[in-house]
């Protein structure tokens, strides 16, 4: 899942006029090198149209160093692509798992991922997708989920996840069954998401 960015940026400029400071240069350039991760982190996840997106993942059978090092490289890649979630579909291995980080208690990786409980309350709020860049839809999710799983090394986990966690969770999850944002909108954002999405013509 993509992060909200309308709420950010704003808290860097402080006072000063933002003109010929060496700490507005050093975070200027800070900036620079933030958005050239983040344009390489998105060029290694699949976008939209790629069909392995809409494929259902498999179950995770063996927790061995190659799981940790895929849990390892998504982490990094959800951070470089400045997003909160990003399931293994994303990287284009159909394993089950997902990785998030939806408040301050750091990344976690959950693997095969099962949702045993949900709110009956839903609520819809917008969300984006490190997938379908540009794309911001409303998607209606219930208030509260409990989904069971394991970690990298085997561990079982429970994670009982309020509003904004189980948003993000329950994108990734979908995410496993080759489920997208633009499934779980209405029909008009949809229209206007697949306008935006529509394979562009590229000249020359
Ligand atoms: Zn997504």
């Amino acid at each position: 899942m993509a992060h909200d960015h309308d709420h950010e940026h704003e808290h860097d400029h402080g006072g000063d006029d933002g003109h010929g400071h060496d700490g507005d240069r050093a975070h200027d350039r800070e900036a620079v090198e933030a958005e050239a991760r983040r344009q390489l982190a998105l060029a290694q996840i699949r976008q939209y149209g790629d069909p392995v997106l809409r494929l259902k993942a498999n179950e995770v059978t063996a927790f061995d160093d190659d799981l940790r090092r895929l849990v390892e490289r998504m982490t990094a890649l959800m951070h470089d692509a400045q997003g909160v979630g990003l399931a293994a579909t994303q990287v284009g291995v159909l394993r089950r798992l997902f990785v998030f980080e939806p408040d301050e208690d750091g990344p976690r990786a959950l693997v095969n991922p099962v949702l045993v409980e949900q709110a009956d309350e839903t609520a819809s709020d917008s969300e984006g997708c490190l997938s379908l860049q540009g794309v911001r839809v409303p998607v209606e999710r219930p208030v509260r989920a409990v989904l069971e799983g394991k970690d990298e090394n085997g561990g079982d986990v429970r994670l009982e996840l309020g509003e904004y966690a189980a948003r993000v969770a329950l994108h990734e999850l979908d995410h496993l069954d080759g489920v997208l944002i633009i499934d779980r909108t209405d029909d008009e954002h949809r229209k206007e998401a697949l306008g935006v999405l529509r394979p562009r013509v590229v000249l020359g």
